[in-house]
């Protein structure tokens, strides 16, 4: 018997290496406890018919000695990322019948060192939401307590890793999307600088801000997955290779923005965190007050640059390119049905504030004002990474919620305040898990570091994980 729950992507890769432990096993003990799970949590949207096939390639890589530390690795995928031959619908019924004829650079990596693609995951529509309550396919439920949300966007991708159904993941972060789901359901997520990892055949949501990223149970587990998915891409303009910028903040000062922590938070989450901050101290860490006055309009700024961005990005799916179409009597009427019919309310909304933030007369009251306060928020933190290596907020302001709890879409958008300023300012950031409720709902702790420090971001993850269970 594999003990699934307590193993990593790097204990799995020694037993490979050791001969203790085959792909081929371990991704049949993947297949079988989704088989047993799937049904009733809806992770996963479709399980990949090859993936024991790619286990058994993985093996011939490991026996030949060529093999990394992710061959053989069962990975769970985000349902918008590109794999060729493959359905790619976004949870949208719009894409439904979608199939990818190319791979999304991180799917080309993972494919090289032959990880093994175990199935794609369920998520909100277009990657917008913060619960998966946003599928057309139905909403996720967290494996921790399945009364409950998982998280979103990619909430298939944490739960999958949550319920051992896969050892890693891919998500995309846009303004939650990674490490809001990994907190809710007790994983690691972290979002890498923006441009580190190219967006190449990823559907777009809002492409200034979209960043894909690993979900594992360990800090080291979710570095080994972005090592094989970042680096330099011509298809992707924004692409670096971070090596060529990498930063490494040793100052050993974290700073708190306590004026953002104030409102809507649950105690409990407070409390778990300034637990985690006494044991950070005790590691020899400064936890300094910093002052952040513009932190509290990054919500506002995603939510107005983000339905922008997603209402020109959405422009393309009309009825005639691809993706579902409704005849009508004439060309406008065929966009007008075809929409209609393949996108759902969230989405629809988004698209419309999106739309209205850009018209005439509107553009400079909204768009352009939200601009000029991104570049402020990206300023303060430069600013503050002066005297600090990390900025620290709690992950989400609650433990995962209840189905339905979120009554109005603004209730739901508040879940994104304390994960929205690290997509602002395209900073890398790492939820680690820290801790859990009276209820037994775990917690989420942040790191934000500055731009171009993803490694240390992934180190301080790791240093945080040690001392975590310290009394
Ligand atoms: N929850 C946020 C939203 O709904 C972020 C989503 C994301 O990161 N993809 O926009």
């Amino acid at each position: 018997m594999i003990d699934l729950k307590n193993l990593t992507i790097e204990k799995a890769h020694e037993m490979m290496q050791k001969k203790k432990l085959t792909s081929v096993e371990l991704v049949s003990a993947c297949l079988k406890n989704i088989q047993e799970k799937n049904k009733e949590l809806n992770i996963f949207l479709e399980i990949f018919d090859d993936a024991l096939e790619q286990a058994k390639k993985a093996d011939e890589i490991i026996k030949s000695g060529k093999g990394t530390k992710l061959t053989g690795i069962p990975i769970a995928i985000k349902d918008n990322m590109l794999i060729t031959g493959r359905k790619t619908s976004s949870a949208s019924k719009m894409l439904e019948n979608y199939t990818a004829s190319y791979d999304a650079f991180v799917i080309k990596k993972l494919k090289e060192v032959g990880a093994v693609l175990i199935g794609r995951t369920n998520m909100d529509e277009f990657a917008m939401g913060s619960s998966t309550e946003n599928s057309v396919y139905g909403p996720v439920k967290n494996p921790i307590d399945p009364t409950r949300v998982p998280g979103g966007s990619s909430g298939g991708s944490a739960a999958a890793v949550a319920a051992d159904m896969a050892l890693g993941a891919l998500g995309s972060d846009t303004g939650s999307s990674i490490r809001q789901p990994a907190s809710l359901c007790g994983v690691v997520g972290m979002k890498p600088t923006y441009g580190v990892v190219s967006r190449f055949g990823i559907t777009a949501m809002a492409s200034s801000l979209d960043q894909v990223g690993p979900i594992a149970k360990t800090s080291k587990d979710a570095k080994i997955i972005f090592d094989c998915i970042s680096g330099k891409d011509e298809m992707d303009s924004t692409s670096v290779n971070f090596l060529d910028f990498k930063v490494s903040p040793n100052k050993k000062a974290i700073g708190v923005p306590r004026d953002f922590l104030k409102e809507g938070v649950d105690p409990e989450v407070l409390k778990n965190f300034e637990e985690s901050l006494e044991k950070l101290k005790k590691i020899g860490y400064a936890v300094k007050d910093i002052k952040m006055p513009s932190l509290e309009y990054s919500l506002p700024v995603y939510y107005i640059i983000m339905p922008a961005e997603v209402s020109t990005n959405l422009a393309r799916l009309d009825g005639m390119r691809y993706g579902l179409r409704k005849d009508g009597i004439d060309m406008f009427d065929t966009f007008k049905k075809s929409r209609s019919a393949g996108f759902g309310p969230e989405t629809r909304r988004r698209m419309i504030l999106g739309a209205y933030v850009l018209s005439h007369g509107y553009y400079d009251a909204y768009y352009n004002k939200a601009w000029k306060l991104r570049h402020v928020i990206e300023k303060e933190f430069a600013s503050v990474f002066k005297d600090v290596d990390f900025v620290v907020i709690p992950t989400a302001p609650t433990p995962a919620f209840k189905f339905g709890d979120k009554k109005s879409p603004l209730d739901m958008y508040l879940c994104d305040i304390f994960t929205t300023p690290a997509n602002i300012a395209g900073l890398p950031a790492i939820s680690v898990p820290s801790g859990f409720s009276i209820k037994g709902l775990p917690f989420g702790f942040q790191f934000n570091g500055p731009i171009f420090s993803d490694e240390a971001v992934f180190e301080i993850g790791k240093k945080f994980e040690e001392i975590r269970d310290m009394v």
